[in-house]
């Protein structure tokens, strides 16, 4: 053996993109070109980023396999590590190249740590050696397996075991993850939707605070909203008269009862009037004054809800509130999309009045920055504080059991920092 090892340094070219993007499919692959080879794996760590590719490597007892993929390309390069003789790197090339059905692949290798360049060190092994195996003596094998939602500047990513659904609708790309730090975690288009271990603090804020403070609620309007949770906070309110949800893919909601269970419980309640539907069209189709609180609980403006953002929506909204009638909606965070929240805060107050628009705060840690914000615009009488009964919403919150909203949090939730004032008021 005239070198410590041999390096394939390879490109994959026209290969399936989505094949390229499906961070299981890839692990699994370059985990079986691994053992093909004759490898013994030790760690695979793989990183699936949104809107799209995968970084991974593959660390076995003779070195690594290493890949980042370009899916909008077709393209992947791989690296092929191996030392010692026993295992074949070529293998792993062919293997790859079926598994990532390339239409053809380029690869040089390389020799790594010419012996005759070098001289061995004296050192003592035992002290540096430190023993991660199975009592067998097997290493011990470990894995993860990252999502990362990034924009340009700034990234979360949460290790998870898998994908447990993953659906193109014919809105956007329909995922769930089994993560291990917050349960299984919906995305749409690669962006976090909602987690079991933190969608109370949106789903309870987004609701109970509109239906606390409205004089006399009886119907309610929820557009978007399909992984159930904003109408499960709903119909909590049981003095309500008509809660109506109009979510446009039913591929979200399909997903959410198969593995959201928790938040998606209230999508089969009868008091439920769900409507699979464009919520724009719903509202453009709906009577004057017909509803005393509608709540925008949309994804992004992106997509499918790219009008609901729009003017001509929230006039629409204004003219089917009813005389006191109330419109929330996600309005985004503060710090990471500051220009759509100027911008929304600015039409709210243009069609609804200066003094009838109100923000409210919440943190939700798996939203980017965990500042999150929701807007309270009135057509009437309503007011966030003015009308607010911390009594009566205590004893809510205490006779639901909630976990997060209560008395104390609905007056805080209004007491805004003063880059977030300055950022309405400009
Ligand atoms: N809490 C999440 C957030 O803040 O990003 C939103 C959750 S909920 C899943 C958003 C829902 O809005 C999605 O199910 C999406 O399909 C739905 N949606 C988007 N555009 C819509 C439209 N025009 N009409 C009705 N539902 C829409």
């Amino acid at each position: 053996m005239a070198s410590l090892g041999r390096h394939i340094i390879v490109e994959y070219y026209d290969c399936a993109p989505e094949a390229l993007n499906d961070v299981t499919h890839i692990e699994k692959s370059m985990e079986g070109a691994a053992e093909e080879a004759g490898a013994t794996i030790i760690n695979s760590t793989f990183h699936h980023f949104s809107p799209y590719g995968v970084s991974g490597v593959v660390v076995i007892e003779e070195s690594h396999l290493a890949i980042h993929t370009w899916p909008e390309y077709g393209y992947a390069s791989v690296d092929l590590f191996t030392c010692g003789e026993s295992v074949d790197p070529w293998v792993s090339y062919q293997f790859l190249k079926e598994a990532f059905k390339a239409a053809h692949g380029s690869a040089v290798e390389l020799k790594r740590g010419e012996l005759a360049l070098l001289t061995k060190k004296d050192f003592d092994i035992q002290q540096l050696r430190d023993e991660k195996s199975t009592d067998a003596g097997e290493p011990i094998r470990t894995r993860d397996i990252w999502f990362t939602e990034r924009d340009d500047k700034i990234a979360l990513s949460m290790k998870h075991n898998g994908k447990l659904y993953d659906q193109q609708s014919d809105y956007q790309r329909v995922e769930v993850y089994e993560t291990q730090a917050y349960g299984n975690m919906l995305t749409l288009d690669g962006m976090v939707m909602t987690t079991e271990k933190d969608e109370y603090v949106y789903h309870e804020m987004i609701t109970h605070v509109p239906i606390l403070t409205h004089p006399n609620p009886k119907r309610v309007l929820i557009i978007g909203g399909g992984d159930g949770g904003t109408a499960r906070e709903v119909l909590k309110h049981t003095e309500l008269e008509e809660v109506v949800m109009v979510e446009i893919d039913e591929k979200v909601i399909e997903a959410c009862k198969l593995h959201l269970p928790s938040i998606a419980s209230a999508l089969d309640d009868p008091r439920l009037n769900l409507i699979v539907d464009d919520g724009i069209k719903y509202v453009n189709e709906a009577s004057d004054g017909s509803f005393d609180v509608v709540i925008v609980d949309s994804t992004d403006p992106v997509g499918p809800a790219e009008g609901l953002f729009s003017v001509d929506f929230y006039k629409e909204v204004y003219r089917i509130l009813s005389t006191d009638g109330i419109m929330i909606t996600q309005s985004e965070s503060p710090r990471f999309n500051n220009k759509v929240f100027k911008e929304i805060y600015q039409v709210y107050r243009s069609i609804f009045g200066m003094d009838k628009v109100h923000c409210y705060l919440a943190y939700i840690p798996t939203y980017p920055t965990g500042m999150w914000s929701f807007s309270y615009s009135t057509k009437g009488s309503a007011h966030p504080l003015n009308g607010f009964d911390p009594a009566k919403s205590q004893a809510f919150s205490e006779s639901n059991a909630l976990s997060y909203y209560n008395g104390q949090i609905h007056a805080a939730a209004f007491a805004l920092p003063n880059f977030v004032k300055q950022m309405i008021d400009q």
